[in-house]
């Protein structure tokens, strides 16, 4: 195979894809660009459509509205066993009658249009890495669930499939083989440019194993992009809470905007400025002077603690955090402004004798405006 370009075709392009039953609508106008080489999630919770998206794309199931591209060929109405697509569905389909052997051979050599034994390393290294080396002489029912799912997800890779569909593939593993399943996963399809979609309803997973995202909830694609981009700037509220744990805290003032708390600010300020009341558990405003802007967070003193020179007040937030430019004051909740969005970062910046400082270390979620969810 040779190595894809950003100028080649997406391997997996689907335009508007909507499928209904009757008057029910499952799937709403949803776009997913998947290239070749590319680990691409498809998160969402239960129900939102992630199955069906991926049946419309293997071609099990014909959408109501939109089209399938795949390598820049329209294959809206391909059938499924021309699509050249690798498919493992949510329950592991294997051959019943062959063994475990016979059913990774079959797969072989379908790719190979021949019937070869297993033999190169790769192929060998995949059956341990899969704990399978032991079950070979096995039949599938005779395998427990997992060990049938491992088998469905071999047989999907030796398959050499240029596009490959994994519906949770690894929801029923055990804890210890899932991290080296997805190691060996991730390493398959960019050698083998192959373009996966890997369907999951943990964000966790998700942003460990995909280059890409896409979130869907109740059958609207709400935001596609890099692990990165999901958490640091979502769209809206569902995708925000996805990212965040433990969850986000969300404010109202000035407009809809949420704190990734792990919520204790680290605080620092001139002792000269102690003229306020900072006790352990008293309430209280505090502001970050930054260039012309200014950060305000209120909230219970958790903690002080004097480090050397500097003073350490650990902040808790509560619901009247909010951000406001430039009032240079401290305990003002009036900003009615553009908020500020601060940066994560761990660096202690200057700050001017008179100022207080509040160094917040996590991420501030500003929704754009238009966002009502
Ligand atoms: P997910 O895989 O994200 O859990 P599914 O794609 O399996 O979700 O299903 C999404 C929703 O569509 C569910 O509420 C499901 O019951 C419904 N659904 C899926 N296919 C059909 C169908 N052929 N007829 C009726 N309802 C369906
Ligand atoms: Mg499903």
């Amino acid at each position: 195979m040779t190595s894809p370009s950003t100028l080649d075709p997406p391997a997996i392009d689907c335009k508007g894809l909507s499928f209904r039953v009757g008057n029910v609508s499952i799937l709403d106008q949803v776009d997913l660009v998947v290239r070749a080489g590319e680990f691409h999630a498809l998160l969402g919770p239960s129900g939102s459509g992630k199955s069906t998206l991926l049946r419309l794309i293997a071609g099990l199931e014909a959408s109501t509205a939109g089209s399938i591209e795949l390598f820049g060929a329209n294959a809206t109405s391909t059938p499924a066993h021309l699509r050249r697509i690798a498919y493992v569905t949510q329950s592991a389909s294997t051959y019943d009658h062959l063994s475990v052997a016979e059913n990774l051979q079959s797969a072989s050599a379908l790719a190979q249009k021949g019937s070869l034994p297993i033999r190169t390393s790769l192929e060998s290294e995949l059956i341990d890495a899969f704990e399978l080396r032991t079950k070979l002489h096995l039949k599938p029912p005779q395998l427990s669930g997992g060990q049938q799912q491992r088998l469905a997800i071999l047989r999907a890779l030796l398959s050499q499939r240029p596009l490959l569909l994994l519906d949770e593939p690894l929801a029923h593993l055990q804890e210890s083989l899932k991290h080296p399943i997805r190691q060996v996963l991730q390493r398959w399809i960019t050698q083998n440019s192959i373009a996966c979609i890997y369907v999951t309803h943990d964000s966790q997973e998700a942003s460990e194993l995909a280059e890409r995202i896409t979130v869907i909830d109740q059958g609207h694609m709400l935001q596609s992009g890099s692990p990165t981009e999901l958490y640091r700037s979502p769209n809206c509220r569902t995708v925000a809470e996805l990212f965040g744990r433990p969850c986000i805290e969300w404010f109202s003032i000035p407009h809809p905007m949420g704190l990734r708390p792990q919520d204790w600010i680290p605080i620092t300020f001139r002792e000269e400025l102690a003229d306020l009341s900072i006790a352990e558990g008293t309430a209280t405003g505090l502001t970050h002077i930054e260039a012309d802007r200014a950060v305000i967070a209120r909230g219970i003193i958790r903690r002080i603690r004097q480090i050397e020179s500097s003073l350490w007040i650990e902040l808790e937030t509560g619901s009247d955090f909010t951000l406001g430019s430039n009032p240079r004051k401290t305990h003002s909740l009036a900003a009615q402004s553009m908020p500020t969005i601060v940066r994560p970062t761990n660096e202690i910046s200057q700050f001017a004798v008179g100022e207080l400082a509040a160094f917040i270390n996590r991420s501030i979620i500003e929704l754009p405006a238009v966002s009502t969810n």
